[in-house]
């Protein structure tokens, strides 16, 4: 495998690349969408061929992990087989975030196909609140998911919770034990100002990621690890638990001074960073030249120097970033 070429003009390294592979989701979460939502038509959104051949560039340039997620990743057509080409790739770490709703029919697929992780999203443990947050969701049929997922062999599963004051907080307690009799990991995200939402006032719903551990310190002990992902995530653990409890606090915790990532949306433009607009076409250079991959990894090669040095999230929940969660790839 070769060193990474990518490096920004701040010296960090980008060895790892979130793909979105739709923007097409099965729910609406309330802070992720908007209820009613216009999906991308067909022509503009990459092939599952051109996924594989952006993702294939860049494990030549160095990326040595891989994420896929959308969207909802499990409901693009042949998703099992775009996980078969990219599991072929000799990635370190090859990962999917979704929602766990189609893990039943797929967990075993996707783990004999060569992914090795899975995030999966889980908000309430409480069906009727599940409901309310994800607007389409059935709380069984995800935890249905995750039982699959272990049933299929994936040993490193994540629980991801968007936490929200008045409609999840007070379940902090509870998806905490669901985790630890589990031995699964959890993290605690805050809610992030991507794309204008009117169902809730971003501002007051923010629960920071330091309620949370005091949330959480009223029952277990929590101690910050060293642990580092090279990500935004801070962990802590409990004495008594093997599991990691994470912390994604952008209006916190400043994470860009490690980042090593970057982010290609289903649409194929070429996203330097999470917080801000700058992206660069690749859709255009894969369909101007299907032959040759050169111009592909020059231009790649060429936008790192458009990473932005950091970003800024204002905790009053104003809108920055016009693109919703699911077109960035979450
Ligand atoms: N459909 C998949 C899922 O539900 O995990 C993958 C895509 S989703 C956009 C990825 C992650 O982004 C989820 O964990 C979701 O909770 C999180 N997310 C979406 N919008 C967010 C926002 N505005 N702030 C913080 N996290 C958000």
């Amino acid at each position: 495998m070769p060193n990474s070429e990518l490096t920004d003009r701040f010296g960090r390294t980008v060895n790892y690349v979130r793909l979105s592979v739709t923007d097409r989701c099965d729910f609406r979460c309330v802070y992720c969408m908007a209820e009613e939502m216009t999906f991308l038509p067909r022509e503009k959104i990459l092939s599952l061929e051109e996924i594989a051949r952006v993702a294939r560039n860049f494990v030549t340039l160095g990326t040595q992990k891989i994420r896929l997620t959308g969207g909802e990743p499990l409901v693009r057509r042949g998703i099992v087989d775009l996980v078969r080409e990219i599991g072929s790739m000799g990635l370190r770490d090859f990962a999917m975030t979704t929602n766990g709703s189609q893990l039943p029919a797929l967990a075993d697929d996707l783990r004999k196909g060569g992914l090795h992780r899975l995030n999966i999203s889980l908000d309430s443990l409480d069906p009727a609140k599940f409901h309310a947050i994800t607007r389409t969701g059935k709380l069984s049929q995800v935890l249905d998911g995750i039982e699959a997922a272990r049933d299929a062999g994936f040993r490193n599963i994540k629980l991801n919770t968007v936490v929200m004051k008045g409609r999840n907080d007070e379940e902090i307690p509870e998806l905490i034990e669901f985790a630890r009799t589990r031995q699964l990991d959890i993290t605690f995200i805050e809610e992030m100002p991507l794309g204008q939402i009117s169902e809730h006032d971003r501002g007051l719903a923010l629960c920071t990621s330091e309620e949370v551990r005091s949330i959480i310190r009223r029952h277990h002990e929590l101690e910050l690890t060293g642990d580092d992902s090279g990500g935004p995530s801070r962990y802590y653990r409990m004495p008594d638990s093997a599991i990691r409890v994470g912390f994604i606090s952008p209006h916190s915790h400043n994470f860009c001074a490690t980042c090593n990532r970057v982010r290609v949306t289903v649409e194929g433009r070429l996203l330097l960073c999470l917080g801000n607009e700058h992206s660069v076409d690749l859709l255009r250079v894969l369909r101007e030249h299907p032959e040759s991959d050169e111009t592909l990894r020059q231009t790649i090669i060429a936008a790192m120097d458009l990473k932005p040095e950091r970003h800024h999230f204002s905790s009053e929940g104003d809108v920055e970033i016009l693109r919703f969660m699911n077109m960035t790839g979450g």
